[in-house]
């Protein structure tokens, strides 16, 4: 993206607060701040709402919170009126849900689409931003808030070549809007994240072959999804109120994962087996769950660990396959665990080969295909489904400065340091939705953007009422909270992953454990003391400047 500001084609407008982008977050922010009295607008890239799921439409995308727990609490009104279709939302029914929101709350209005932000300087004197968009338009707006999502900066992987492959290929966060046909063709899929598990098993039903090429091989537990029992839905309508409070008072954000009391090492291996047994039984994440030291103790980590890999070995027919397929160099639930439906089961067809790259490395892109050390593979298409610049990539792909002049790039070079994940030293009146130092995505992200959209909004809405204008994070009570944000990691396996949590899917950025894994119950007190304090460890000003 270019620093340089395209000029303005009109008169700058004036908003008191501009979002840029019209997800989960954006979405309610709208709603939340218009609601307010403010004048808002939201500035979105994609031509629609939905975020990720407008973004993400490749076959099989799906959440893996379930859908009764996976959508807004805003509104009992729209929680009563929505009919989720399956125990696990599918990406176009997330879409039609979050048009649904735009439409029923009359959000469309203040969103502009098709229209990226490029640049956003605050104006020290004056006490604005001033936000420059691709399409040379010059915004000012009082508070700038970037609901700019954690995986919504497409990362290709440095492959040599990739320019060269005479197919057509896709990376699955900038899917097609029509449907790719893959009938009768040979499809590269690269990657084994989340994003794959999903992806190839849909895939696999309709190409004539799958090459998987698998450089690091991901721990995955059954989805058990299902058509939504509609008198399981009416049970959960009738206490969604207690639901809501269960979410928030969770270290998730979901209410449904049991809060672990037991170590793995203080029952017997029958108990043990027969509880892993229930949490494989029951489907999606819970099963990491199972106890309070999975991702504190190695020992006990190894037995949730060895369960899944005992697991995906009597799943894969061919054990040498099913050995490629099992993760041994990461502490299960460290990285992103994934959920899928059939996924291993799939590399018993024979139309899917999976290319393990540790043994023969991927050297480059050809335009028939794929070549490693040993072979060249031909495919007629290629997926690339190699994740995101998490976390920071949306925010430092604007070229945000403050009234010094310094730019977040510079202010982030050695990793993000923020306030809460809300906020950062320096840079007044900005506020970031699930940013990093924040649960973000270590929870229930629905749960965790609603908090975070609250608490933003009540801010703004308090500074008002005691005439302030200007609000800023304390450097020292940012240090503060990335000390806290560190030593909460440091005690846990987390940081000892090469994972996006920590910027290793990204050559030369820095590595910083970025979610903050206190839990979303103590983070969501944290914050709440911050605002019952008078926003303590934050300055403010009643006048500009
Ligand atoms: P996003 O949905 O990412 O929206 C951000 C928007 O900002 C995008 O539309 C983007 O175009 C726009 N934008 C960014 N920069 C600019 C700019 N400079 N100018 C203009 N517009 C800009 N989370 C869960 O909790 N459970 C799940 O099951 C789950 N499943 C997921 C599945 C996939 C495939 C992916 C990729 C993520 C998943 N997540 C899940 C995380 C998901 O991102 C969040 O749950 C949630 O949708 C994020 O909403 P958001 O509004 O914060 O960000
Ligand atoms: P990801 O987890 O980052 O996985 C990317 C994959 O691409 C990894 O297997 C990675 O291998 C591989 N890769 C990257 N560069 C490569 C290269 N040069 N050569 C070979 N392989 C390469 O990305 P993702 O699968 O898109 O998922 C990202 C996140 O989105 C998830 O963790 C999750 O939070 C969210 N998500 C959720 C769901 C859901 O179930 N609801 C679905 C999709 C996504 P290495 O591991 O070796 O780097």
């Amino acid at each position: 993206m270019s620093a340089q500001p395209v000029p303005p084609l009109t008169a700058p407008s004036t908003v008191d607060a501009l979002v840029v982008g019209a997800g989960f977050a954006g979405l309610y922010l709208v709603h939340r701040l218009r609601g307010q009295g403010l004048k808002v607008r939201a500035i979105e890239a994609g031509s629609d709402v939905g975020g990720t799921w407008y973004w993400n439409r490749y076959p099989g995308a799906r959440c893996d919170v379930e859908s009764m727990e996976y959508s807004y609490s805003f509104s009992p009104e729209l929680e009563q009126e929505w009919q989720w279709t399956e125990r696990y939302a599918a990406q176009p029914e997330i879409q039609r849900y979050l048009r649904h929101v735009s439409e029923r709350f009359d959000l469309r209005r203040e969103i502009t689409f098709d229209t990226k932000v490029t640049q956003a300087i605050y104006d020290a004197g004056a006490n604005r931003w001033r936000v420059q968009t691709d399409r040379g338009e010059q915004i000012e707006a009082t508070w700038l808030v970037m609901a700019t999502g954690c995986l919504s900066v497409p990362k290709l992987p440095e492959i040599e070549g990739c320019e060269r492959f005479a197919g057509a290929s896709y990376h699955s966060g900038h899917w097609p809007h029509e449907p790719v046909d893959f009938s009768g063709k040979t499809v590269g899929v690269i990657g084994t994240g989340s994003t794959s598990i999903q992806l190839i098993p849909k895939v696999a039903e309709q190409a004539a072959r799958v090459l998987v090429f698998q450089r690091t091989p991901n721990f995955s537990l059954p989805s058990r999804n299902a058509p939504m029992d509609p008198q399981e839905q009416q049970r959960i309508k009738q206490n969604y109120r207690e639901m809501r409070t269960q979410q928030r008072r969770s270290p998730t954000g979901v209410s449904s994962y049991p809060i672990p009391t037991r170590s793995a090492l203080e029952v017997s291996p029958e108990e043990r087996e027969q509880m892993l047994e229930a949490g494989w039984a029951r489907g999606g994440t819970g099963l990491g769950r199972t106890f309070n030291d999975v991702v504190r103790d190695p020992a006990a980590n190894e037995v949730v660990a060895d369960f899944v890999r005992r697991k995906i070995h009597a799943k894969v027919t061919n054990p040498e396959v099913a050995e490629a397929l099992t993760p041994r160099d990461h502490y299960i639930a460290t990285k992103r665990i994934c959920v899928d439906t059939d996924y291993y089961e799939t590399y018993n067809r024979p139309n899917v080969t999976l290319v393990d790259l540790r043994r023969d490395p991927l050297v480059s892109i050809e335009p028939q295909g794929v070549r490693t050390r040993d072979q060249l593979h031909p495919v007629d298409v290629l997926v690339y489904a190699t994740g995101f610049d998490a976390m920071t990539g949306a925010m430092l792909a604007v070229d945000i400065r403050n009234g010094a002049g310094r730019s977040l790039r510079d202010t982030w070079a050695d990793g993000p340091k923020t306030y809460l994940g809300l906020a950062v030293a320096g840079f007044p009146n900005l506020f970031m939705v699930t940013g990093p130092g924040s649960p973000s995505v270590l929870s229930n992200m629905v749960v965790s953007i609603e908090q975070h959209v609250d608490w933003i909004s009540d801010c703004i809405g308090w500074m008002r009422t005691h005439g302030k204008q200007r609000i800023e994070a304390r450097t020292d009570a940012q240090e503060h909270w990335v000390t806290h944000v560190n030593e909460v990691a440091d005690a846990t396996l987390f940081a000892k992953a090469n994972s996006w949590y920590t910027g290793a899917n990204v050559p030369g950025k820095p590595r910083v454990f970025m979610p903050y894994l206190g839990g979303v119950a103590a983070y969501g007190e944290k914050c709440a003391a911050v605002a019952q304090g008078g926003y303590t460890g934050f300055v403010l000003d009643a006048a500009a400047g």
